[in-house]
């Protein structure tokens, strides 16, 4: 990617800049539905990327397949629409090759936790350093309604118009219980204060951040978290001085619990409960091995790649 002009790509050399502002990271207009969760975390990502003055072009955002994963054409970055399931794995490798960017992943419950599930384990073990944003919908909502894996049971779509039958796939559940997993958060499109002050603390945390962002699909799942939208005593806010703290969320949430994000077993349990939907850092440890820091892999100049390289063709001439 470095060898690519940056004009190319249609970004704006910034160096001259003196502050960008929300909008500057805004490529185009997001072509979702009315109402859809995913302007909310368009929005929260732009104010966090406005916050920390990132330059355009020490950004990436990578994704795969699905309505979310749109998120590339609107950000005024680097961007890889990838394929399905695989935004991870593209990630992985473009952080190895290019450790000064930013790297952010934007995938949906369908195209991470499904077709993507191989990968989301061995990128959450590898710990690499990203920010990954699953926004999930309960459903495959660009293919237009089929269930997918955290479609609530019970809940009709195109492949199963009598009701899903299988009790949800958890998303934090699985990721806590993945060997070398650092960092878990949950927060809501609805939230906004919330959302932005944990994508702030995902992107400060040095390793593989995970924050599943339940995301209001109001053409395929609008029930799904109605209710919880309407009435904030049905969510639990998770508190410590670790935590996510922004202005007003005390107020508008007054069940709250203190929870020490160091915690691994109280988070599990925590995940795991049923009887109230939980915003807040599950687990965080910044002290777990990252993989770009402790591999040890020489530094190859691309002299010498393309030295190898030639040499490698060379046995294949006449
Ligand atoms: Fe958003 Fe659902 Fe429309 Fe997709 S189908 S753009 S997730 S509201």
């Amino acid at each position: 990617m470095s060898s690519i002009p940056i004009s190319l790509l249609g970004l704006e050399d910034d160096s001259a800049t003196e502050c960008l502002v929300a909008d500057d990271y805004q490529k185009k207009e997001g072509k979702w539905c009315s109402g859809c969760g995913d302007f909310g975390a368009l929005n929260a990502v732009k104010r966090l990327l406005a916050k920390e003055q990132l330059k355009p072009e020490k950004i990436a955002f990578v994704s795969g397949i699905g309505c979310s994963s749109r998120f590339p054409h609107y950000v005024n970055s680097y961007g890889f629409h990838g394929i399905h399931g695989r935004a991870l794995p593209i990630a992985t490798g473009l952080k190895l090759a290019r450790p000064d960017l930013d790297v952010f992943v934007v995938t949906g419950d369908g195209d991470c936790t499904s077709i993507g599930a191989g990968h989301w384990i061995h990128a959450t073990r590898y710990n690499t350093n990203m920010t990954v944003l699953l926004l999930d919908n309960n459903i495959y909502g660009l293919t237009k309604n089929q269930t997918s894996p955290t479609t609530p049971m019970g809940h009709s779509s195109m492949t199963s118009p009598r009701g899903t039958v299988l009790p949800p796939l958890d998303p934090l559940q699985a990721t806590l219980g993945i060997t070398n997993a650092s960092f878990v958060a949950q927060t809501a499109d609805w939230v906004p204060a919330h959302l932005y002050a944990t994508l702030e603390a995902a992107y400060h945390h040095k390793g593989f951040s995970f924050v599943r962002i339940l995301q209001r699909c109001p053409k395929f799942t609008a029930d799904v978290f109605l209710e919880n939208v309407k009435d904030p005593n049905l969510t639990e806010l998770l508190v410590h001085k670790e935590g996510v703290n922004a202005p007003g969320l005390d107020k508008l949430f007054t069940n709250q619990r203190t929870h020490d994000p160091k915690d691994l077993d109280e988070a599990r349990l925590l995940a795991a409960r049923t009887d109230k939907l939980r915003l807040g850092i599950f687990f965080k440890d910044g002290s777990r091995p990252v993989y770009d820091e402790i591999r040890a892999v020489p530094p190859v100049s691309p002299e010498e790649k393309v030295s190898k390289l030639e040499k490698e063709f060379d046995r294949y001439a006449v």
